[in-house]
């Protein structure tokens, strides 16, 4: 706990200039230092919490299961990120925003049209009061079974066009037809696993000043694991690219809502090979644009 909390406020200075000195500097951040802060100290505490609950419940394994721990430790953890996965949307993400229904009828009603054809009914499109903290945009889908929904910040619906809209909508409802969150919880179950058996090989049994040792194992890890999770990414957001193409078969919308995006959110349209490999969660977007016009990617 102290030493995470310690690691935390270390990093507090690289935060703000991070997340809201060079993102005011640029026109992005709408946010007061002390929003920012609030935002700041809401998810430090989370990551306190989680950190803290899931390694005493390791330590209190270890101790009643010297030779087994692995086991169950492995079972436990990985059920966990599934766990989170359902909870996340529920408690997690209101923490930091509201979430309301979309209230133009007659849009919600072209989206769920849209969301049939995709063959991905949904229950409804939620808007998300991003605005109070950037002017960026973005939506995204997240939760599992009765947790699954699709995203709008606030900042995109009152930017894109309707037919922009509805190429963004139908790129989450892409994600959700090839079942991108269900595949990535998988994902992180098995990375779950693997932080399990590491910790197990390199520490052997987990004792409760092992924390640094452990913490700095599951950060190598993570790093570790980049490149390969960007590349998985980068693939999925094709594939629902290609879904947005094929459900509205709007090129124009595509080119459109892609350009306004990378301007709105000042995105990097020809970054250093390394950062692309080990970072770049998205195709850039001449990437995106290109396989729009059919030029493969
Ligand atoms: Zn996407």
């Amino acid at each position: 706990m102290v030493v995470l909390a310690a690691v935390g406020v270390a990093c507090l200075p690289l935060d703000v200039w991070r997340g809201l000195v060079r993102e005011r500097r640029f026109g992005l951040s709408t946010q007061t230092l002390r929003g920012w802060l609030a935002d700041w100290a809401k998810g430090e505490l989370v990551e306190l919490v989680l950190a803290a609950a899931v390694w005493v419940a390791a330590v209190g394994l270890v101790r009643a299961l010297p030779r087994w721990w692995p086991l169950p430790a492995a079972a436990a953890l990985a059920l966990f990120v599934l766990l989170m996965s359902f909870v996340a949307p529920v408690v997690l993400e209101p923490l930091f925003n509201r979430f309301r229904p979309l209230e133009d009828e007659r849009l919600a009603g072209e989206l769920r049209a849209l969301a049939e054809r995709a063959g991905v009914p949904v229950r409804g499109v939620l808007v998300a009061d991003a605005s109070r903290r950037t002017t960026r945009t973005n939506a995204y889908v997240s939760g599992l079974g009765p947790t699954r929904r699709v995203v709008v910040w606030d900042t995109l619906l009152a930017d894109a066009s309707e037919p922009e809209l509805k190429l963004i909508v139908a790129h989450e409802l892409g994600h959700r037809r090839d079942r991108h969150v269900l595949k990535g919880t998988l994902l992180g179950m098995t990375g779950a696993i693997l932080v399990v058996v590491v910790l197990w090989a390199v520490l052997g049994s987990l004792q409760p000043g092992d924390f640094p040792n452990a913490a700095l194992l599951v950060t190598g890890l993570e790093i570790a694991s980049l490149p390969a999770l960007a590349w998985i990414s980068r693939r999925w957001e094709r594939a629902a690219d290609r879904c947005s193409l094929e459900l509205t078969s709007d090129r124009d919308a595509f080119v459109r809502a892609h350009v306004s995006l990378a301007r709105k959110n000042l995105s990097d349209l020809d970054p250093p090979r390394l950062a692309y490999l080990m970072l770049f969660t998205h195709p850039t977007p001449p990437e995106r644009i290109a396989l729009a016009d059919g030029r493969g990617v």
